[in-house]
């Protein structure tokens, strides 16, 4: 990944000035690189003298609030007052941290629209970024933006600066956006990033149990319960694809909590020959549709004709306002008709 020198430039001189109020704002249904590359970003400024405030738009799982700063995460669906909305006027700078389009963060994306004349700043690692931005570090290269953090990180000042916090949350980001160093653009230069995290104080092992081995036993038998019950195979000639759908009522009887279907996409992927995994999870207002897929069936592409959606080739995801059945039978169309 080759970032601009006038970028890094660009960037130095919107920080020159200290302290400014930054507000930093990850992508609705935080993940652990929006949460991992905010908090790395943040604590980075906030370590330069800026006051920064942390917001997304709704919940994240339970599984990342380890993560040092997490506490001081604003969640905009959440609000009792108007003191989001007062910090977001207030701010000088806002950083929008691994999401292409304030389109994508709903409310929030319309109170910084509607209150806000602060600069802003994409860094981001999804295909077809929107341009309203004053300066943009888009790279869908990268394989995870906690990544592209470290990056500019080294350029605008030195990895020696990273605190071990800092560093754990940039690696939380990097293991969870690769599949653990499973998915694609695993580069010498990213390997080298997680040597020099190791060298500033990590504990993968630590960091692997506290994300990964830190579910609910509701959680793991839910996932047996998908798996087990709710896993639907579909071939279309020599094309075969799989479904998982949870209804609310599924969710509830296992003591849902935001974050416990995270990964679960991803089980149907290892059934051998399958190259499209996809799952449909019942909210109050609409079906969450996430993608993932192997090579070079693009999800991105499908998730755009067929679901409002986007993302990234291999892990994609949008949403449909129709009913779960109805969902699912339009889906079986869709495959039918893009992979025949
Ligand atoms: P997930 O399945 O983990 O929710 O999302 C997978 C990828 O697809 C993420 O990179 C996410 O940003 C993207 N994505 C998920 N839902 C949407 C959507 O509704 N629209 C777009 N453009 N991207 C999405
Ligand atoms: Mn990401």
């Amino acid at each position: 990944m080759k970032i601009e020198n006038h970028k890094i430039e660009q960037l130095r001189e919107l920080l020159e000035i200290k302290p400014q109020n930054i507000v930093i704002v990850g992508h609705a249904n935080p993940d652990g690189d929006a949460i991992g590359s905010s908090m790395a970003w943040g604590g980075i400024l906030e370590s330069k003298g800026h006051n920064v405030t942390y917001v997304v738009p709704n919940k994240f799982p339970y599984f990342l609030s380890w993560i040092h700063g997490a506490d001081k995460i604003h969640i905009y669906k959440d609000k009792t007052s108007n003191k989001i909305d007062t910090l977001i006027a207030d701010a000088d700078l806002i950083f929008c941290m691994d999401f292409n389009s304030i389109a994508r963060i709903e409310a929030l994306g319309e109170a910084i629209n509607s209150n806000s004349s602060a600069k802003r700043i994409l860094i981001d690692h999804h295909l077809n970024p929107a341009s309203d931005y004053t300066l943009m570090f888009s790279y869908p290269e990268s394989s995870s933006t906690s990544f592209l953090v470290y990056t500019i990180i080294s350029k605008l000042y030195d990895t020696d600066i990273i605190s071990t916090e800092i560093a754990e949350a940039i690696y939380v980001g990097i293991m969870t956006d690769t599949g653990n160093f499973s998915f694609s653009n695993l580069t010498p230069e990213l390997f080298k990033s997680v040597a020099k995290l190791v060298e500033l104080g990590i504990n993968i092992p630590k960091i692997n149990t506290l994300v990964y081995n830190g579910y609910s036993a509701d959680r793991v038998k839910l996932l047996g319960y998908a798996l087990g019950t709710k896993m639907q195979l579909i071939q279309v000639g020599d094309f075969e694809a799989a479904y998982i759908s949870l209804s609310e009522e599924e969710m509830r009887n296992h003591n849902f909590q935001v974050g416990d279907s995270e990964g679960f996409v991803n089980y149907p992927l290892s059934i051998k020959g399958v190259s499209l995994s996809a799952m449909f999870s019942q909210t109050r207002q609409f079906i969450r549709i996430s993608l993932r897929s192997r090579g070079d069936v693009d999800v991105n592409l499908f998730a755009k004709k067929y679901f409002e959606g986007g993302g990234h080739k291999n892990a994609a995801g949008g949403k449909s306002m129709k009913g779960l059945d109805e969902t699912i039978a339009y889906f079986k169309d869709a495959i039918k008709e893009y992979f025949k």
